[in-house]
């Protein structure tokens, strides 16, 4: 098995905001298992708030290329313990590879990833379009644009976050989302909460900062509206802490390592009697598409990455407006453009 990685720029339609910083392109990595002619293409957006950046995640991939040409690609579960062994738990470069294997196999089997994980390709949940933090004129033009949505969730973290959500909700009727990404205190979310729901809101995304999670038995308690995890909602181990301070959970491959844990995920979720959203980076159509395969086993999609990218590199899953059509090609379905 031969392994390549490299670096793609992912230029973005407007500059991005959350209430961490903005972007304006997102660097993310591409790794590609090359073996009895058969590509299996695998994406690891770096996530910047763990510190590493992608000529580092690069690095760790290509370091472990020698080890990974004599291994088997089908045994690809004890294959993968064995790569985060290696990486110290890097769970982008887990994924990338979590990811490149099931591609793999399933172009080896010749079947679409949905299918061997015996799954239906619909009917899958609408997802929601995200409008990044910027001016209340501004972020009400963005709403404007993506009028023909359903579904908007809306990055909050600002002293105007009411104002903000009163002036889209004047423009719309789409169900309204919104994600505080750690920018809220405890105090301020309960009493958000209630404004927000009065505006009819949806549910809240990740209020408090991931450390809080404690603080968040009282926000459970006292919140009029249900609370989603994403920061504090990383891998399987985290699961059964959010019960009782959470409503649902935000999955997303990056964070967690790849299809096998988010599916672990996944299971933990119903145990506990929690939601479950799947969620993505701004990363391309490989990754989106990778994750698009698990759609079926959820409540809620947040796949816009494709929609905010303005030049992907890939094509697999298709949008027509909110509702995400599976790509019915072998593994996950993905071609370079
Ligand atoms: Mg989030």
């Amino acid at each position: 098995m031969k392994l390549t990685a490299r670096i793609e720029q992912l230029p973005l339609h407007d500059k991005f905001t959350i209430s961490r910083g903005s972007t304006e392109v997102s660097e993310t990595v591409i790794v590609e298992l090359t073996k009895d002619g058969v590509v299996g293409r695998g994406e690891a957006l770096p996530i910047s708030y763990y510190g590493l950046g992608p000529t580092e995640t690069q690095a760790r991939l290509e370091a472990l290329g020698p080890w990974l040409s004599r291994q088997d690609p089908w045994a690809f579960r004890p294959l993968l313990e064995e790569v985060s062994a290696r990486s110290d738990g890097d769970s982008s470069v887990v994924c990338a590879l979590d990811l490149a294997l099931h591609d793999w196999v399933g172009k080896k089997l010749g079947t679409p990833l949905y299918r061997w994980l015996g799954l239906r390709p619909h009917p899958l949940p609408e997802t929601s379009f995200t409008i990044g933090i910027d001016s209340v004129e501004n972020m009400v033009e963005k709403l404007r644009r993506a009028s023909s949505l359903p579904i908007i969730k809306v990055k909050l973290g600002t002293d105007r976050d009411l104002e903000i959500i009163t002036a889209l909700r004047r423009e719309t009727s789409a169900t309204l989302r919104v994600d505080a990404n750690c920018g809220w205190t405890p105090r301020e979310t309960i009493e958000k909460s209630h404004a927000l729901a009065a505006l009819g809101v949806e549910f809240i995304e990740q209020p408090l900062a991931a450390e809080a999670l404690d603080d968040m038995e009282e926000v459970f308690a006292h919140s009029a509206l249900p609370l989603f995890a994403d920061e504090n909602s990383v891998g399987p181990a985290d699961v059964p802490q959010l019960c009782g301070r959470f409503h649902g959970i935000n999955i997303k491959l990056v964070k967690c390592g790849g299809i096998r844990p988010a599916l672990r995920m996944i299971d933990l979720a119903r145990m506990f009697d929690l939601k479950i959203m799947l969620g993505c980076m701004v990363e391309s159509s490989l990754a989106i598409t990778a994750a698009a395969h698990l759609a079926p086993l959820v409540d809620y999609l947040d796949l816009d990455g494709p929609l905010l990218v303005a030049k992907d590199p890939f094509r697999g899953v298709e949008y027509e407006g909110a509702k995400l059509r599976l790509p019915s090609g072998p593994g996950l379905g993905v071609e370079p453009r």
